[in-house]
């Protein structure tokens, strides 16, 4: 396997991914290193887990710096992920004693029967992840995972493999042990074995196609299974908001990440009102990001991860678009420039007939469509197969509320968007995904309840 930084195309490293053979000996490994993991106090299960926060942090130059190679992110952007994800753990590690405690329903009085809950690990899990937030959406899943007794098969994306093993490194020298964290390193294929294996559960995160992939091949299977998947996610300007600051707002939604992220803002609602100052201030703002070396700290969009494969869906949508009458604005098409870059783009006059305002398009690119009304909007935000977050641009709540509560999706956004916070459940429905990580929700994932009924005699 070739790991590439996609700034030049040049190869980082060569690799060999995992085979069938090495795979069922990580499997074993794994499996039998739960139980004295699981057994362990939660107060050293917490502490290893506390280590890695503080390894990270002291660590975060060299992470920042890897991750940056080998996906494209923008040094800055880089930093802010792993500055951020100090705080996830430490929710994780504030919540996590007390979803593990037993709770008991009814004591047993003058001979009756004890109801007690207990909760134990679900076992081993297999952790497929993604590359776009690769500290993220990876410690959404084994931190909890960790802490709650379970051990971790983690596969990396094939785009974020170093960046894995940097997060395999800095667990085993925090304290936990070898086999109860185990990285798997490949492509799909790879992937496709793990998740074939005898695990207890599959959390994956990654594109509604390879979720639905994993769902097949588990149906018959009956355990556990979370699929954290894509977006489409529209954020509306209604006519009462400042043209300004929305535009700066949502254009931040819409990029940050060189617009990989699957909570990135796709598609953009403005009311007539203020369509024509809404329009000159997005246009403005995307003309003043900086793409170029995603290794300098001023630049705000970098390469594409995902390279020719992800250059190749772009040109088409925006292709698409422009043969159905959609106009462009800024951008439209692949930089001038060695690696695999794509100018940030914003299309104007589109519809809902066009690629680019029904499937994700996971780049720096955005459709935006004016409106009448606020029911016109929310019909239009409510058209899609995916249903993850959407955001409302007003000075009213209660307007924002009114359109957000009708709408089928995990998060809801006022006057804010493309953000997340560990303390608030991070699920998707419909092609967004099943399941849920981050809050209680997400650390209840990783037990599983057995009832008790005691009697003394
Ligand atoms: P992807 O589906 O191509 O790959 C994800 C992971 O699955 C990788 O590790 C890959 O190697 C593995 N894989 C591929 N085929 C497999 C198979 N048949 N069986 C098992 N594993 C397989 O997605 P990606 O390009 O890594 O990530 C981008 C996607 O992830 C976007 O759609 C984005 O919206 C989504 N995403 C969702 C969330 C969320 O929380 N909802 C977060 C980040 C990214």
């Amino acid at each position: 396997m070739r790991i590439v930084d996609p700034a030049n195309g040049q190869t980082l490293r060569e690799m060999d991914e995992d085979t069938r053979e090495t795979l069922t000996e990580k499997v074993s490994r794994a499996r039998n290193a739960q139980r004295a993991w699981a057994a362990r106090p939660f107060a050293e299960r917490a502490e290893v887990l506390r280590r890695f926060r503080d390894r990270v942090t002291e660590q975060r130059e060299e992470l920042a710096l890897t991750l940056t190679r080998e996906v494209g992110k923008p040094i800055a952007q880089s930093r802010n992920e792993l500055n951020a994800l100090a705080g996830r753990i430490d929710f994780f590690l504030e919540h996590a004693a007390r979803e593990i405690e037993d709770e008991v329903l009814l004591t047993a009085e003058a001979g009756g029967t004890e109801e007690r809950i207990r909760h134990e690990p679900l076992g081993l899990v297999a952790n497929v992840s993604a590359w776009n937030y690769p500290f993220f959406v990876g410690a959404n899943v084994f931190v909890p995972a960790l802490l709650t007794g379970n051990s971790v098969l983690y596969k990396p994306s094939e785009y974020a493999t170093l960046t894995g093993l940097g997060i395999e490194r800095a667990l085993h020298e925090s304290g936990v042990p070898r086999d109860v964290f185990v990285s798997v390193i490949g492509g799909g294929s790879v992937g496709a074995a793990l998740i074939e294996q005898r695990v207890d559960g599959v959390f994956f995160t990654g594109s509604h196609a390879t979720g639905t992939r994993i769902a097949q091949a588990l149906a018959h299977r009956m355990i556990r299974v979370q699929l954290e998947l894509g977006g489409k996610d529209p954020a509306y300007v209604c006519d009462d908001a400042d043209p300004k600051h929305a535009a700066a707002a949502t254009a931040d939604g819409a990029f940050y990440n060189t617009g990989q992220s699957c909570c990135a803002v796709e598609r953009l609602y403005v009311h007539q009102a203020i369509w024509e100052p809404f329009v000159r201030e997005l246009e403005a703002t995307v003309r003043g990001f900086a793409m170029g070396d995603p290794t300098d700290a001023n630049t705000y969009i970098g390469p594409l991860a995902r390279r020719e494969l992800a250059l190749a869906t772009l040109d088409d949508q925006v292709a698409d678009a422009l043969h159905r009458g959609a106009k462009l604005l800024t951008g439209g098409r692949r930089a001038d420039r060695p690696g695999f870059f794509f100018e940030p783009t914003v299309l104007v006059d589109v519809t809902h007939e066009m690629k680019v305002m029904r499937d994700e398009s996971f780049g720096p690119v955005i459709g935006v469509m004016k409106v009448r009304s606020d029911e016109e909007a929310r019909e239009l935000m409510a058209d899609t197969e995916y249903g993850l977050t959407a955001a409302v641009y007003s000075p009213s709540r209660a307007r924002a509320e009114a359109i957000l509560s009708t709408l089928d999706v995990g998060t809801a956004y006022w006057n804010c968007c493309d953000r997340v916070s560990p303390r608030l459940p991070w699920s998707g429905r419909g092609h967004s995904g099943i399941g849920c990580t981050l809050s209680t929700y997400g650390i209840e994932a990783f037990l599983k309840p057995k009832a008790y009924h005691l009697r003394a005699g």
